[in-house]
């Protein structure tokens, strides 16, 4: 008698083969850096989906993780580590922890990672699985990112929620030669942009459209 697939089971070979298949799609999609590939070859998604959906792990889809929040699409996870250009001496600053997947990618790539989050219970529990994954290089917060966190300045720093504009107190958190990455829009599309600073400058790139969660703070969206 056939089986019911539930979204818990995992299909045919398992975590690691699923895991190679999402890294083989992401270099087919774009994604060059072998530095970045082989993080995403490490982490184990899985351990970031809550257990309803972990059958879905590795499609390259956002999934919910509560609190109507979400785990990133893995493509866009990877698109914008790549864009921070990470060379493994880095500090850098997650704003949105959610379930601490791209936390745990930056810890592969960087020296350390702050990383904050507004919702209490998601921070805990994304600390608690990067506890699990020995990511000892990383320190997860609570609070309001748009305000900064943390004792920057800070070499990269990644947005993974969507804002009205480049949060100023994030821009001045950026050592010189500091890269911002951020989805800036509305609340339902955003485009993804690259800061640079540049002394007091800051040059500004456009990479793609993007759809995220609102960044909700004082120099975000209001809730
Ligand atoms: N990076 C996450 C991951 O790997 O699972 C995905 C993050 S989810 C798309 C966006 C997160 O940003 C949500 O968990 C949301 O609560 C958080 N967030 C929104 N506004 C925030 C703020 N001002 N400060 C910190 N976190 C915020």
């Amino acid at each position: 008698m056939a089986a019911t697939l539930r979204h818990t089971d995992v299909p045919g070979d398992g975590w690691d083969d699923l895991r190679r298949r999402m890294v083989d799609d992401l270099r087919r999609k774009g994604i060059r850096d072998p530095r970045v590939l082989e993080a995403f070859a490490q982490v184990p998604r899985e351990r970031f989906v809550p257990s309803d959906h972990r059958g879905l792990a590795y499609v390259d889809g956002p999934l919910p993780i509560g609190l109507g929040q979400t785990i990133s699409q893995p493509y866009m996870v990877a698109a914008m580590t790549e864009a921070l250009a990470l060379e493994g001496g880095e500090r850098v600053l997650e704003i949105g922890t959610g379930s601490g997947y791209q936390a745990a990618i930056l810890s592969r790539l960087a020296r350390e990672v702050v990383t904050i989050e507004r919702h209490a219970p998601l921070s805990g529990h994304a600390a608690q699985v990067l506890r699990e994954l020995e990511c000892h290089n990383v320190t997860c917060l609570v609070g309001d990112g748009t305000l900064g966190a943390g004792s920057g300045p800070y070499d990269a720093i990644v947005v993974t929620a969507g804002a009205p504009l480049a949060p100023l107190p994030l821009l001045a958190q950026l050592n010189a030669g500091g890269r911002l990455v951020i989805p800036v829009g509305d609340r339902g599309i955003q485009t993804l942009e690259r800061y640079r600073r540049a002394g007091d400058e800051f040059l500004r790139e456009r990479l793609m459209d993007c759809m995220f969660v609102p960044l909700i703070g004082e120099h975000g969206w209001k809730s």
